[in-house]
């Protein structure tokens, strides 16, 4: 079994209570994070450390490049973590850590295949920027971009990035994870969002991550200290209260 994290967001006690829930289950062969471990919140360091020591395969998320590259087409809150971030790794690693952990961050993969399944961070056409979002379903939206989407794939494509767990299927649908907690995959074409660890925007605040077995996906929710986060973002300056109040809404 794989399990997929994704969208951590600097949110160390999300992913604790995640890895936790990994380790409970005892079967799951590898964990691969789809990018997007930085950002928005207070705890980069040890969520970067954690990730590179846990996941077997950690892509390219829009927080990384933007850490890397300058983050254009942030919005100042997010460019204000951004920045925050990058000084925050800069200064708080030292020595042949620091060249590990900056070295993994600069050469992140920005798209994987394991057989006919291809991992990205937010979709095929533009494995780093691109939202694929339930509006692109709708009547007269968009649907050019759909069809590119699913004809970048054979059987499933793995995303994150919208913070929005579910699956969309190749007759134009959109499953909430809610609606399906389990879900058989073993024929026909999928994107599945994995959703969020630490910052959730599908209005259930527990942190999201997918058990995949090879034939079904399992979307996992897991309760965590939020205080405990929001706390350390309302306590730090670069971060917003913006930031901490949507973690309890799951927004
Ligand atoms: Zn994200």
């Amino acid at each position: 079994m794989i399990a997929f994290i994704s969208d951590i967001h600097s949110n160390w006690p999300a992913l604790e209570a995640v890895l936790a829930d990994i380790d409970a289950i005892g079967d799951v062969e590898r964990i691969i994070c789809l990018g997007d471990v930085i950002g928005y919140g207070p705890h980069p360091v040890i969520c970067f450390e954690t990730v590179a020591r846990r996941c077997s395969l950690v892509l390219m998320g829009n927080h990384e490049h933007a850490v890397i590259h300058g983050p254009y087409l942030f919005n100042p809150q997010a460019r204000r973590a951004i920045d925050w971030t990058k000084e925050t790794l800069y200064a708080t690693l030292h020595g042949d850590k620091r060249s590990q952990v900056l070295s993994l961050l600069e050469n992140l993969p920005i798209r994987h295949e394991i057989g006919d399944i291809l991992l990205v961070h937010a979709s095929p056409r533009d494995p780093v920027m691109e939202y694929i979002l339930e509006s692109d379903l709708w009547e007269g939206a968009n649907p050019a971009k759909m069809e590119e989407i699913f004809a970048a794939f054979d059987h499933l494509c793995f995303v994150g990035h919208t913070h929005r767990a579910g699956v969309f299927t190749e007759d134009w649908c959109f499953l909430h994870a809610a609606d399906v907690p389990e879900f058989d995959v073993s024929d026909g074409r999928y994107v599945i969002n994995v959703g969020s660890v630490g910052q959730p925007r599908d209005r259930d605040p527990r942190a999201c991550y997918v058990l995949f077995t090879g034939d079904a996906v399992y979307f996992r929710r897991v309760s965590y200290d939020i205080d405990a986060v929001a706390g350390d973002i309302r306590a730090n300056d670069a971060l917003g209260n913006r930031s901490a109040e949507r973690l309890y809404r799951g927004e």
